[in-house]
């Protein structure tokens, strides 16, 4: 998603209202395993000020995979408000070339130069900051069984829960002499 600055700029300090579906690419990364395009939805309003460009809204994603549990496939829902502001760099780039950046030197938040604001690489760092540590089908999924395989959250299996590995065993040995 693209942002005109040059339009924002004809109705200064006014937000304008943007609704779009952004195609993020792939992630493919330790959570998302698959290289799936994800896009983003945002509801987003955007204003000029005096060198800065404000935004807030909302966002949400799908995101296809599976539980690292129990290997089920489900869909991952991220959604999150926003609110950023983009610092206009002066002389930088050419026109049509805006991009998000972090400005890691001074830290002042994001930048871009030119009349574009390109969004892609912010939202794709919104997706990945709100991601969890992993997939999960629900927070108290029960996983495969790891005697037999079965899917512990739709089967019971009558396999033993207790350790049966030979070292705790031969500790428990110790413990007793
Ligand atoms: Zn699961
Ligand atoms: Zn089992």
């Amino acid at each position: 998603m693209k942002l005109d600055i040059s339009e924002l700029k004809k109705v200064e300090g006014k937000f304008l209202s943007y609704n779009t579906r952004t195609e993020l690419g792939s992630f493919g990364n330790e959570i998302v395993k698959n290289n799936d395009t994800i896009f983003l939805d945002v509801q987003l309003e955007a204003a000029y000020v005096p060198r800065r460009v404000l935004i807030k809204g909302k966002w949400l994603v799908e995101i296809g995979g599976e539980c690292s549990r129990c290997l089920e496939k489900i869909v991952l829902v991220l959604k999150e408000e926003l609110y950023d502001q983009f610092t206009q760099l002066k002389g930088i780039g050419e026109p049509g070339e805006g991009m998000a950046r972090t400005d890691g030197q001074n830290g002042e938040g994001f930048v871009f130069s030119g009349d574009m604001l390109d969004l892609k690489e912010y939202f794709r760092q919104l997706v990945i900051m709100s991601m969890p540590l992993r997939m999960l089908c629900s927070e108290d999924c029960r996983g495969l069984c790891p005697a037999c395989g079965v899917n512990r959250n739709t089967e019971e299996c009558s396999c033993r829960q207790k350790s049966t590995d030979p070292r705790w065993a031969m500790l428990q040995q110790i413990k007793k002499e």
